[in-house]
């Protein structure tokens, strides 16, 4: 056998080797994940991870091997674990399922978990729907969005052009592009908890390790620069920011964004901020985009402003580079992003939202007031629709609660679905008829519950 052939041979035994010791990896994984669910801990422990990766970094030293590409194949491995771990933990998505199955079954629910806005989109949306037809609107396009609706959006945001937007079918599309494009297999992103669900999935989806900063109610929700700088190491590569918050509805304090945006400078990190609650904030609340950093990367939608959730449809604004690679993913997966839809947004920039703010402010209110009589704890929402709330009862099981409560008629949001917050749970600020009904029924189900 010549050498190359010899080599060749090692190679492939080597390769079939790793292999059988992945899947030795994954069965000890799932077994940890079963006993971990069995004594509610929750899945990912960045201490164990920690302690791995130094010893990982230690036998780098010793064998001499590169740390970067051996840390990134640990992330890898870490990946896989928490996938195979993660299966069964409940989300508002997967209440909102066992709802609507109820519902079929002739059950009438109350929709607390739901994560979209009850009342319809502007009239103007009636209108275009009517005229989009006659207007011609319904060919190919181009990936980037029709040059209309970019136009317009760019013109409402600070120092933007044309080439600075992409219309994406909806921000969650748009946080798929942007994780999946910028970033690669074993890079590291810090997401910072409660969040809504879909980062750390997309990451999960794409190899990429997330580091979690968890965020409490007695520090009001608010990380701090230290637990960001703990978290960065050589593979991070960016950070995500959404505020005003799903699901605590916190806007960060001025100072303290500006820190964060200082220190993602530093490392060189990208900034992912979704804003697509951007409209329903008070007044504090500012865009990413003031600071001008060329890293960042803003997402937001017509779904929560304009009430428009199904029509799927949201932009991306970033440099024009950043944009160029987000396209090229989106004419690979989907070619354009519906050409009437996006002649329906457009019409829909030209109405008056400023009352959905208003009607949204005002169930948050009551949604507050409501929760304070029943004695629930929380930090009243900057913004955004809803209400992360815990009980005073120690050691509360939020997911059991919530099981109990859709069996009553009432869904809500179990907080495990956002983190390592299982005590917690998230209520969306409905119609207040409805509302009211809700929390009734969720205050008699909770005094008999404890
Ligand atoms: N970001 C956050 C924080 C959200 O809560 C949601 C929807 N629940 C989205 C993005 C997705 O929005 P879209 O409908 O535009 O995909």
């Amino acid at each position: 056998m010549s050498d190359i052939e010899e080599h060749r041979k090692k190679i492939e035994e080597i390769t079939l080797e790793m292999i059988k010791l992945l899947k030795t990896r994954t069965d000890i994984a799932k077994q940890i994940g079963d006993a971990k669910a069995n004594l509610g801990m929750t899945v990912t422990d960045e201490e164990r991870e920690d302690a791995l990766r130094t010893q990982v970094t230690k036998l780098c030293k010793e064998i001499d091997l590169d740390q970067s590409t051996a840390l990134k194949f640990l992330n890898l491995l870490l990946n896989e674990s928490v996938k195979v771990q993660s299966d069964g933990k409940q989300t508002h998505l997967s209440v909102f399922l066992k709802a609507k199955a109820l519902e079929e079954e002739g059950k009438k629910i109350i929709h607390l978990e739901v994560g979209e806005p009850d009342f319809r989109p502007p009239k103007e949306v009636k209108t275009a729907l009517e005229e989009v037809y006659d207007k011609g609107y319904g060919k190919y396009g181009s990936a980037k969005g029709i040059t209309e609706l970019r136009k317009e959006l760019a013109e409402a945001e600070r120092d933007c052009t044309v080439e600075n937007i992409m219309v994406c079918p909806g921000a969650r599309f748009a946080v798929y592009l942007v994780i999946t494009t910028l970033l690669n297999p074993g890079d590291e992103i810090i997401v910072i908890e409660p969040a809504w669900p879909a980062y750390k999935d997309c990451a999960l989806n794409a190899g990429i390790k997330v580091r979690t900063i968890k965020t409490t109610l007695e520090t009001k929700w608010e990380p701090s620069i230290d637990q960001i700088n703990n978290a960065i190491n050589e593979n991070t590569k960016m950070i995500i920011l959404n505020y005003p918050n799903n699901p605590t509805g916190k806007i960060l304090p001025k100072e303290l964004l500006a820190s964060i945006i200082r220190t993602a400078k530093e490392h060189d990190l990208y900034v992912l901020s979704d804003e697509i609650y951007e409209e329903y904030s008070n007044d504090d609340w500012h865009s990413v985009s003031i600071y001008d950093y060329d890293k960042s990367i803003i997402t937001r939608s017509f779904s929560k402003s304009h009430a428009m959730t199904g029509y799927r449809i949201g932009y991306t604004i970033a440099k024009k580079s950043i944009i160029d690679k987000m396209s090229k993913l989106q004419a690979l997966s989907l070619t354009n992003v519906s050409e009437p839809i996006q002649y329906v947004a457009l019409q829909a920039l030209n109405a008056d939202t400023s009352g959905n703010t208003e009607i949204i402010k005002s169930r948050l209110k009551t949604l507050v007031k409501i929760a304070k009589d029943i004695g629930l704890e929380f930090i009243e929402p900057d913004g955004a629709m809803y209400l992360f709330a815990k009980t005073k009862y120690k050691n509360f099981d939020a997911t059991k609660f919530s099981e109990k409560l859709l069996e009553h008629g009432v869904a809500i949001a179990p907080g495990e679905g956002f983190g390592d917050y299982k005590e917690f749970f998230r209520i969306t600020a409905i119609d207040e008829t409805r509302l009211k009904e809700g929390m009734t029924i969720l205050d008699t189900v909770l005094k008999e519950t404890v």
